[in-house]
């Protein structure tokens, strides 16, 4: 397999002569997912990323592919059903990183157990052919050995349906090298300082390399605004004044050792005290407990958790399980910005703001997409391509991304092998080390991560920092932020023998990343 070669990707913007069909601003699900629709329409096509890919929102979700229960109570019909087929779907093109789990509503009356049944009966009827198994009723002594650690005071029973789980920043890696085989040009580290204009119309963007500043004119025949809750920026570096577009809605998440609930199955509380959904969703060996909802005003690429929003959910976790979590059994803490689409007023109510996506076109051709959610990234951007062909006049060809692979893709893996997430590239990163034998060492001694992983990150999936390796590679950050540190150390060494770097480069990098993952630690 050949590396992928950064540097020849950023030469390919010094062609003065080129206009690209279409040009992506923004490498999180929504836009890779675009890139790869219009790649494959055969379009030529240029993302561009600020940060890394999946720096936003899209490696900080709860891991669900799903049609989303809460939204079938609101009884939003058309979304629940949009996004039940895309998670069909996305079972289906990358089944090395998104599963069938089953979850457990433990329902505490009788009233419950009725009407979660027949909520989720109804869920898997919307499903159709693509539902991933039958919702049934269990009884208490099943919740309670299928959810060792459940609290069964006053337990009655519980509810079973099914859903899928994923690994997002994954997912956007792999989206990644599929638009680089498919012809796009993807590169991170590059950000959009300015759009070009041809009289009123946007004919291309000024785009900066983050790391030696050398900028370049891109022209382009329609230019997506899919920066998630950066949509604004770009609507003002259109049209200074631009109605907001956005509400940043927070959500947090804490990560606990699987030991408060060694099960497989994931944990569903549908209604928490103050009306919202809880999930605790076994991920990478680890048991993930979120969300929040939090409306916010600001945003930025490395969101930090309130302190209400911690004390929330460890208290709704600990009515739950046996064993009261504490902010020192909290291994990391993430919080992601949810791109909500603003309503006409300023609510502040954002549980109530829709969660469906929107593709506007401004006046000047420039077309944004909003809203959302990660699991229905495909239908977005089919969605947007739509809008796309017909702003820039480009001979319409079908959409080619419901049946496409992604790459990777491989139906015969071990879960319980934590390579999994390279699919049908295990074999190829287990081969680097007939390289150098000492890459078969781990990066850290309580977890399986290998030194030839980081090698892989750099040389195939275009990592270029510590924190790219760590964060959204390998998913150490967010796993065991603290063993994250101890391990920045040894990944900034292998990495700086990839990219040529000396020691200054990898002090650096180690103490810019424990910084960072610094905001990923409670304080006690
Ligand atoms: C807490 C939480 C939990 C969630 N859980 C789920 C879930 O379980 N399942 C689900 O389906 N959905 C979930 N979602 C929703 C989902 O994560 C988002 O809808 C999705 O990730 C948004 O992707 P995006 O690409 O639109 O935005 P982002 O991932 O934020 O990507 C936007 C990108 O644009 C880049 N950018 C910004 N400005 C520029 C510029 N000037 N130049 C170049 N690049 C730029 C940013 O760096 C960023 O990487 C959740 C969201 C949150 C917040």
């Amino acid at each position: 397999m050949k590396s992928i070669d950064r540097n020849q990707l950023l030469e390919s913007l010094s062609d003065s002569e080129k206009t690209w069909d279409i040009i992506i601003i923004g490498g999180g699900a929504t836009g890779l997912g675009t890139a790869l629709d219009a790649a494959t329409r055969g379009y030529k096509t240029l993302l561009l990323e600020q940060h890394d890919f999946a720096k936003g929102t899209s490696s900080r979700s709860t891991k669900l592919v799903h049609g989303g229960v809460r939204y079938l109570a609101q009884g939003n019909i058309r979304l629940v059903r949009e996004a039940l087929r895309e998670r069909g779907l996305l079972l289906k093109n990358a089944p090395h990183l998104a599963k069938n789990v089953s979850f457990i509503i433990p329902c505490y009356s009788r009233f419950e157990l009725f009407y979660y049944s027949i909520g989720l009966a109804a869920y898997d009827l919307l499903a159709g052919r693509l539902s991933l198994g039958k919702t049934k009723r269990i009884n208490k002594s099943e919740v309670v050995k299928r959810l060792p650690g459940i609290n069964s005071k006053q337990l009655q029973g519980g509810i079973v349906y099914h859903d899928g789980q994923f690994d997002d920043a994954r997912l956007a890696v792999n989206l990644a090298q599929t638009c680089l085989e498919n012809g796009a040009t993807v590169l991170n580290y590059t950000k959009v300082v300015g759009l070009l204009k041809s009289g009123s119309s946007i004919c291309g963007v000024l785009a900066s390399d983050t790391e030696t500043g050398k900028t370049w004119n891109l022209r382009a025949k329609v230019v997506i605004n899919a920066t998630g809750v950066f949509v604004d920026e770009i609507l003002q570096l259109d049209r200074p004044g631009s109605k907001h577009l956005i509400k940043p809605s927070q959500g947090v998440h804490l990560v606990l050792e699987r030991s408060f609930m060694p099960s497989v199955d994931a944990l569903m509380i549908p209604k928490t005290d103050d009306g919202r959904v809880l999930f605790a969703v076994p991920w990478h060996d680890k048991l993930v407990i979120g969300t929040t909802d939090t409306p916010l005003n600001e945003y930025s690429l490395e969101p930090v958790a309130l302190e209400s929003e911690i004390a929330f959910i460890l208290k709704t976790a600990s009515g739950y399980l046996e064993r009261t979590p504490t902010r020192n059994d909290v291994l990391s803490v993430f919080a992601g910005l949810r791109p909500l689409a603003a309503p006409g007023d300023d609510s502040s109510q954002t549980k109530e703001i829709s969660r469906s996506h929107r593709v506007l076109v401004a006046e000047s051709g420039l077309i944004s997409v909003i809203g959302g959610k990660l699991t229905t990234y495909r239908q977005m951007a089919e969605d947007t391509l739509g809008k796309a062909i017909a702003v820039a006049g480009l001979e319409p060809v079908p959409c080619k991304t419901a049946n496409l692979p992604v790459h990777g893709s491989v139906n015969d893996k071990d879960w319980n092998d934590h390579l999994y997430i390279y699919g049908s590239d295990r074999e190829k990163v287990l081969e680097l080390i007939n390289e150098q034998a000492d890459w078969a060492k781990k990066i850290h001694p309580n977890y399986p991560y290998l030194r030839a992983e980081v090698i892989w990150a750099v040389r195939y999936e275009m990592a270029q920092t510590v924190e790219d390796v760590l964060a959204r590679r390998v998913r150490l950050l967010f796993v065991d932020a603290r063993a994250a540190i101890a391990a920045s150390s040894i990944t900034a060494q292998m990495m700086a023998g990839e990219l040529g770097r000396d020691e200054n480069w990898q002090n650096q990098q180690v103490a810019r990343f424990t910084e960072l993952a610094n905001n990923y630690l409670l304080q006690p």
